[in-house]
């Protein structure tokens, strides 16, 4: 505890030197009294000690809060507690009342670290604290706190006590600047054109990779990293390897190529031999080289003619700060005319300046908990890392970030709709068995159980909050409808909204069956609203609803618009939820005069059950993990290209049996535009070549919401054989005569939309098939399609995605809804995990966010809650 105490004390006479203005450590004395208080717990070895550490933290706690006249005082209070001689401590217990001025002289060892006053800007004080630190203070004009720390290891600038969170390891040198003040921070939303350096045409350039403001910018990280930090000395390298290899530049020479080209080479030589260095069409490279310099470079290790050669390799002169070279370089996107050199240089400015001085928004017990890096570290690692390790650390913390306030998000939102009550509704069981006798069939366990489920959540008057979770084809419509059964039972209303009309469509055609069937007669006034009823009926719907006359309405969007209000809305069901976002769903709750309604949202995007507790941290889970009986599965192979033919040979061969066939194009990530023009090209040529005879549609999402139904509805129709569409296809569609379905690039997509697409097909009694077309050879058989071809349980496929892949895949079928997770990919179990136990540990404590400390929190789960990003 000796040494505790002692960094304590100097930071204390630091304080006095600076005027008792909280400044002596950075972040203050609160924050310092956490984390000293840590480390003086682990140190001291009786209770008494135990308790005189609470005692000074306690103080060092309540210092800020100190008028300044009173902080003389309070520091010389807690200098004469820390220098209490420990023996007397231990009789006396925790002592309160202050020790003779005396014991302070009787520890030598500690002397002030700064030995002359506040320094004038700019002036260096230097201090001696212990012989082998040495300590620069900077104060540096304009940012006033400032400090660089020389010394010769990073212990022995922790052994000064001054958590230091940003350190920049060139020499021997760390430094720290103080947070930004509000103010400042306002700066991040500056456009990148406020920075020094960067133009008119740079920003151009920048808002092409959607960067316009300072904050996007910091936000825009390294696609991947080359590991440029093996060295080698030139006599060990091999050819392939990418290296970094020292040395002294001779022999440079420029020649121009027959084609008019420049080549510059030069020779890179250690102690153990020489290295042939070449540059191709990179005339500016002949100014940047100069003989007898000693440089650094970083490539790939070519041959050429039985000897070694480095092409194009990155180079940086030894002495400067590297960028570019022996280390772990960030790769970013790039745009026309930003180079890499000058993206990396730009970034290194941008987070240079600012990392250091984001305040941390996390409260330091969840960083200690789940042992994450510094937020302004983060930033600063994960666009320059010093190691693998760093850089690691740094994503882990900033997806744990993203996961975490979105986690909040959501706990919040379900925190304040569950503050406002619902009508409890019940039914008996004789009910529900008359019900469930007037059903055409009989219903799986997992049905049951999700009516039990939701039987449960409605019978109080603490509104429900569920979603049900389950396969395509898994029967979750009966489900809802007994939902709506008894809503109706009980006399309320109740809606449901689906994505698209032919989904409102049939779920009409289904209710109207089921329910008009049962016990609830066939009084029941069931209404249809989508945009395409007339505006004559559209009025009619809306006085049925306002009076109670229509008990169950069936609709799209259109239930959302201004003029439709409820008499009694009990229960409110969204299908497909991913499809909509939540202010879509709040404003179908909103419809409830007065009152809030149950709500159940279903999806069929299977989501591992660890991964949907914390993306749908607001609602509870059902999940239907279970077919209906009688289903012939769908039969999938992988075809290698080379069997395409045989592919559209069976498609046809199945069209001449009467059905019809979906035909997906390859996943193209880079842009909507590019894969409807790949769409566009591969329907004209089926239909022109292979299927000329046949009537073909095309269907990607650059088409207008109206042309895309009515494409949809024409297939629906069979007055199309064959539909040739991007992924846009995959939710909502029904057609049960589509019997095979033609995946092509299968390997680019994520096993749960493949699942999702298989989905299309099979959805009747005819034996369906999905034929997944890899764009790699056979040779390079791929697991992952083989998964597919060998279980039809889309939770099974969603986890092992999850596994092999990350998270990435499986949200990326809603990725305008989530496009908030940036770092899907790096979600694993351990991370889901550490996200839900900090969250809800806070959440606990405070669901609203209202304590100071988690200001900085609240602030960030406001700004995703109105950013209308799909969080539920
Ligand atoms: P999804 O969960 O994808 O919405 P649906 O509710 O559309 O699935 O159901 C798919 C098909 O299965 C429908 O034709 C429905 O009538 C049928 N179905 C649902 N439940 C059962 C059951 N218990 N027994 C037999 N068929 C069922
Ligand atoms: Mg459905």
């Amino acid at each position: 505890m000796a040494s505790s105490l002692q960094t304590l004390i100097k930071i204390l006479h630091l304080e006095q030197k600076k005027g008792y203005q909280n400044k002596a450590v950075i972040g203050g004395f609160a924050r310092f009294a956490y984390h000293w208080a840590r480390e003086a717990h682990s140190q001291a070895q009786t209770d008494a000690h135990h308790a005189l550490v609470d005692q000074i933290a306690d103080r060092l706690r309540e210092y800020e809060t100190l008028p300044e006249e009173r902080r003389p005082e309070w520091i010389e209070h807690i200098i004469t507690l820390a220098t209490m001689p420990s023996s007397s401590i231990e009789e006396s217990g925790p002592a309160s009342q202050p020790v003779p001025p005396a014991a302070v002289a009787e520890i030598p060892a500690v002397a002030s670290p700064v030995e002359q006053d506040v320094p004038p800007v700019l002036e260096k004080i230097k201090a001696q604290a212990e012989p082998e630190v040495e300590i620069t203070l900077e104060e540096v004009g304009g940012l006033e706190e400032e400090f660089t720390i020389l010394a010769p290891s990073e212990e022995a600038v922790e052994s000064i006590g001054i958590p230091l969170s940003v350190r920049e390891r060139r020499g021997y040198a760390w430094r720290q600047f103080s947070p930004a003040s509000e103010e400042e921070l306002r700066g991040l939303d500056a456009p990148v054109s406020s920075v020094s350096g960067i133009g008119h045409k740079r920003a151009e350039q920048l808002e092409r990779l959607g960067v316009r403001t300072i904050r996007q910018l910091l936000y825009l990280f390294p696609r991947r990293y080359n590991d440029f930090t093996r060295m080698k000395i030139i006599s060990q390298l091999r050819p392939d390897e990418e290296v970094t290899v020292m040395g002294v530049l001779e022999r440079i020479h420029t020649q121009q190529t027959k084609r008019g080209g420049t080549l510059i080479e030069a020779y890179l030589t250690d102690e153990s031999g020489s290295l042939r260095l070449s540059w191709f069409n990179q005339p500016w490279m002949e100014h940047q080289l100069k003989e007898g310099e000693p440089v650094i470079v970083s490539g790939k290790v070519d041959q050429y003619l039985g000897r070694l050669v480095m092409n194009a390799p990155e180079m940086e002169p030894l002495e400067r700060e590297w960028l570019h070279a022996g280390r772990v370089v960030p790769v970013y996107p790039l745009t026309k005319d930003l180079s890499a050199r000058v993206m990396r240089r730009l970034m290194k400015e941008v987070v240079d300046l600012w990392a250091p001085r984001l305040p941390d928004h996390l409260p330091l017990e969840v960083r200690e908990n789940a042992d994450l890096m510094d937020y302004g570290d983060a930033i600063a690692q994960a666009h320059f890392p010093d190691s693998w390790e760093d850089k690691e650390a740094a994503l882990q913390r900033l997806a744990f970030d993203e996961l975490f306030i979105l986690h909040l998000a959501m706990l919040r939102q379900r925190h304040a709709w569950q503050a406002r009550q619902s009508t409890p509704i019940s039914v008996d069981d004789n009910w529900l068995s008359a019900f469930e006798a007037s059903l055409p069939y009989q219903l799986t366990t997992a049905q049951r159980r999700a009516i039990a489920d939701i039987r449960r959540d409605m019978a109080s008057d603490v509104p429900m909050n569920r979603l049900l979770q389950g396969d395509v084809g898994s029967g979750k419509t009966i489900v809802a409808a007994v939902a709506i059964g008894m809503a109706v039972a009980n006399g309320t209303q109740a809606a449901i909204m689906a994505p698209t009309g032919i989904l409102a469509e049939q779920h009409y055609a289904t209710l109207r069956r089921i329910l008009h069937n049962s016990p609830l007669g066939d009084q029941i006034n069931i209404a249809l609203l989508t945009s395409n009823v007339s505006d004559l009926e559209r009025e009619s719907i809306y006085t049925g609803l306002a009076d109670g006359s229509i008990q169950v309405v069936v609709g799209t969007h259109a239930l959302i618009q201004a003029g439709v209000a409820f008499a009694h809305l009990g229960l409110a069901v969204i299908d497909e939820q991913h499809r909509f976002g939540v202010t879509q769903r709040g404003a179908l709750r909103e419809k409830a005069a007065g009152g809030n309604p149950h709500l159940l949202v279903m999806t069929a995007t299977p989501i591992p059950r660890t991964l949907a507790l914390t993306l749908h941290a607001d609602l509870d889970l059902t999940i239907v993990d279970e077919m209906p009986p009688g289903r012939t599965p769908v039969q999938t192979r992988v075809l290698q290209p080379k069997e395409r033919e045989r592919g559209y040979a069976f498609i046809r061969s199945q069209i001449e049996k009467g059905h019809q066939a979906y035909i997906i194009c390859p996943l193209i990530e880079e842009s909507e535009k590019l894969q409807a023009r790949s769409a566009t090209a591969e329907y004209e040529r089926l239909q022109k070549t292979v299927f000329s005879d046949l009537r073909l549609g095309l269907l990607h999402g650059r088409m207008r919401p109206d042309e895309k139904e009515a494409v949809m509805a024409s297939f629906y129709r069979h007055e199309l054989d064959i539909l040739v569409s991007t992924s846009v296809i995959e939710v909502g569609i029904d057609v049960p005569n589509a019997t095979v379905i033609m995946i092509e690039g299968a390997n680019r997509f994520g096993l749960a939309q493949l699942h999702q697409l298989r989905g299309r097909v099979g959805r009747a009694e005819h034996p369906s098939y999905c034929l997944l077309v890899s764009d790699r050879p056979f040779l390079d058989y791929d697991e992952r399609l083989r998964a597919v071809e060998e279980t039809t349980d889309g939770f099974r496929l969603a986890q092992i995605d999850w596994e092999m892949r990350g998270a990435g895949d499986i949200l990326g079928t809603r990725q305008s809804g989530f496009g908030v997770i940036q770092f899907a990919d790096l979600m694993d179990t351990h991370l889901v995990e550490l996200v839900q136990r900090e969250a809800r540990a806070i959440y606990e404590r405070d669901p609203l966010l209202i304590l100071p400390e988690h200001e900085a929190l609240r602030q960030l789960v406001d700004q995703i809650s109105d950013s209308g990003a799909d969080i539920s």
